[in-house]
């Protein structure tokens, strides 16, 4: 029988903000795989949710982190290195754009918006993938988290899909980039779930019920189905996979109607 044991690697987990985070649940089953986690909070306002969250957990240490400046993620992981001495998963589970470009026409995004969204969403896995990879001194395994939108037109969702779509083709660079040294980097693209994220979405319950109605499996996906593709993609179960992009969204990506 093949069990997954990540007794010994340290999980560095950025984007818990609280009990509904994909982030929060993907850090609980990697602890309950055995790793070590390192909490990454974005700031003082989600400080105390995260910290009663991960007290939950055996083996675990926070650090705050606000991505949209290099020197917060270069700081962060010299923290890491001092806690652990080295890296072996990271997941990305950040995106952010303004409430005003999540609804209405795409057409009407200005430039601010368009930057602030790829900076946080999409630009973070790459630096936070640079320094991860220096304290991958054993190879490593980095996620992060899409949505189908990088694809397909989803109304509402309007620039976080070009950040999505951005963040993908990262996945494939970053993954050859970094694939000789043993790290793989990989992407799930998950169905809508209910966190506070997603509630900013104008769009949002439509989306939800198309995926109830016409995905294959007529059904929601749920945060544990996420959590356990992200236990595969951090193990070695999917040792020769990178570069790619899961979909874990009960199979709605394949319907042309
Ligand atoms: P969430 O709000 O719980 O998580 C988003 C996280 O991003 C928060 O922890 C927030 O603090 C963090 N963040 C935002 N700006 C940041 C910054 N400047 N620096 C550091 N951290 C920052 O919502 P979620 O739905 O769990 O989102 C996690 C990821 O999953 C996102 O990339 C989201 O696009 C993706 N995703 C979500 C869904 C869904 O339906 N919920 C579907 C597909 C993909």
């Amino acid at each position: 029988m093949y069990t997954i044991d990540l007794s010994g690697k340290t999980a560095v987990v950025f984007g818990i903000a609280n009990q509904r985070s994909i982030g929060w649940s993907i850090a609980k089953i990697l602890s309950d795989a055995g790793a070590e986690i390192v909490a990454v909070y974005q700031n003082e306002r989600v400080k105390e949710p995260v910290l009663k969250l991960t007290s939950e957990l055996p083996n675990v240490s926070m650090i705050e982190c606000d991505v949209s400046d290099d020197k917060n993620v270069e700081s962060a992981f010299s923290q890491i290195n001092s806690i652990s001495g080295k890296v072996d998963i990271v997941v990305h589970s950040i995106a952010f754009a303004q409430k005003e470009d999540l609804g209405g026409r795409f057409v009407d995004t200005e430039r601010e918006g368009f930057r602030i969204a790829l900076d946080i969403s999409a630009y973070s896995l790459v630096s936070i993938t640079r320094h991860a990879s220096e304290l991958m001194t054993e190879g490593g395994n980095i996620i992060t988290m899409s949505f189908m939108a990088a694809e397909k037109v989803f109304p509402g969702y309007n620039v976080m899909s070009t950040a999505k779509a951005a963040l993908e083709n990262e996945v494939r660079q970053l993954a050859n980039d970094l694939g000789p040294d043993g790290i793989r980097v990989n992407a799930i693209s998950a169905g809508p779930l209910d966190t506070l994220s997603s509630r900013v979405i104008s769009g949002y319950r439509d989306m939800k019920k198309a995926h109830l109605e016409r995905a294959p499996m007529k059904r929601n996906i749920t945060h544990d189905e996420v959590a356990s593709t992200a236990l595969y993609l951090c193990s070695d179960m999917s040792s020769g996979v990178t570069g790619e992009v899961v979909h874990v969204d009960t199979g709605y990506h394949v319907m042309g109607i």
